[in-house]
């Protein structure tokens, strides 16, 4: 069988938020690009996210380029605004997104990049791996031991309540997720959330304004990850939004140590407690998937070497990693800082061997900042 090979100028991997916003530029720029996805429709995502998903971010941190994000810029939008709001995007500015179109390797032959997908090849002079911070559900090594009688599942699959059996249900995690998650199940369930790491709370709102707002007009979120207090912010990542102990205990939520084993249908906690619960969602965050790049940008521990997502192969680039730059990296309405920077690498881009960027650090992206 003979597979098509597509030829192009850039080829963005991921059609996300991040995607869109490179792609923005790159249309700006009057370039010759495709922007890849895997999904089968946009804002794949957010799709995959609990439908009452509550943005912490109000809808005047949440723009994209060229275009706002609509509604009261005080209030929070909801997952399906962020669907709609990133599928008129793409229309709109007629981003050439092809769906159902996972790249299954990446190489660099002779100068240029090859991307294989199941039925066809692309290549190009540039890449842009723009895949996600929030990709593969990791779950503790003990979860395998729950009885399997017993529905048991990541907080990347839990959409609402209903879908939740009745009987008590330990969330684990005390992330922004098994928080929120927690508190919506409260209301139809006996939930107990089992915190590893106790995070510091921060009100969603302080004096009137949101929590953003003082983040934006101190420069906080705009702080390098190499500065003093972008590295101090680093250590805080997992910092909670807008809920705490209180606010879910209000809820009726029963607040749990550590899990430290679970066996069939009981969990055991670092206090020494136990709890025979009726299902169990893994709020523990996710893993990153890179092992389809074949080129040599990683270091040993598998991070991705880089200056503020440019690496040393010439004319690679990522796009949304955590702490790419500064906080706002993986963020709706900061994204735009780093894609404009990449969209400025592109266009100076010569065809040809130019010189490594200096100074490439490493972003750690093994830990869900949400
Ligand atoms: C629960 C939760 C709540 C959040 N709340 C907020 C918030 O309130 N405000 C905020 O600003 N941010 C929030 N974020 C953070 C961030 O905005 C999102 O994670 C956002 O989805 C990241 O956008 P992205 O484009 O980088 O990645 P994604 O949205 O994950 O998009 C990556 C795309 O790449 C595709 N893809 C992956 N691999 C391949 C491949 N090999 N080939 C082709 N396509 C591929 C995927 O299908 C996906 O569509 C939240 C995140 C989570 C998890």
């Amino acid at each position: 069988m003979q597979v098509m090979t597509d030829r192009h100028e850039v080829i963005v991997v991921g059609g996300g938020q991040a995607g869109l916003a490179i792609g923005y530029f790159l249309s700006q720029q009057r370039r010759d690009f495709k922007i890849l996805e895997a999904a089968d429709a946009p804002a794949a995502a957010w799709r995959a996210r609990w439908e009452s998903l509550r943005l912490f971010t109000p809808v005047r941190y949440d723009s994209l380029p060229g275009r706002p994000f609509p509604g009261d810029p005080y209030s929070y939008p909801i997952r399906d605004e962020v669907v709609s709001y990133l599928t008129d995007y793409a229309r709109d500015f007629e981003l050439p997104v092809e769906l159902n179109s996972r790249v299954r390797s990446l190489r660099r032959v002779d100068g240029h990049y090859i991307l294989e997908l199941e039925d066809r090849t692309y290549e190009s002079d540039q890449v842009v791996v723009a895949t996600g911070p929030f990709q593969v559900p990791r779950t503790p090594a003990f979860a395998e031991r729950v009885d399997p009688a017993v529905v048991q599942i990541h907080s990347s699959d839990y959409r609402t309540p209903e879908a939740i059996p009745a009987g008590p249900v330990l969330v684990v995690g005390g992330g922004n997720t098994g928080y929120q998650i927690a508190a919506e199940l409260a209301a139809s369930h006996e939930v107990h959330l089992s915190i590893g790491s106790p995070q510091t709370p921060l009100p969603q709102r302080i004096f009137g304004r949101d929590l953003f707002w003082y983040l934006d007009a101190t420069g906080l979120i705009r702080k390098t990850k190499a500065s003093r207090i972008g590295r101090r912010m680093q250590e805080n990542e997992d910092t909670l939004i807008g809920s705490g102990p209180r606010a879910v205990r209000r809820h009726g939520v029963e607040l749990r140590g550590r899990t430290v084993d679970v066996a069939g249908s009981t969990a055991r906690f670092s206090d020494g407690t136990t709890l025979d619960f009726g299902s169990v969602i893994w709020a523990t965050g996710f893993g990153i998937d890179h092992a389809w790049i074949d080129v040599p940008v990683f270091d040993n521990g598998g991070q991705v070497v880089h200056q503020r997502g440019v690496t040393e192969s010439p004319g690679l680039y990522f796009l949304g990693l955590p702490w790419q730059h500064t906080r706002g990296s993986a963020l709706l309405g900061w994204v735009k800082d780093d894609a404009e920077f990449v969209a400025e690498q592109i266009q100076a881009f010569q065809v040809g061997p130019p010189p490594g960027p200096q100074g490439l650090t490493t972003t750690s992206i093994s830990r869900s900042a949400v």
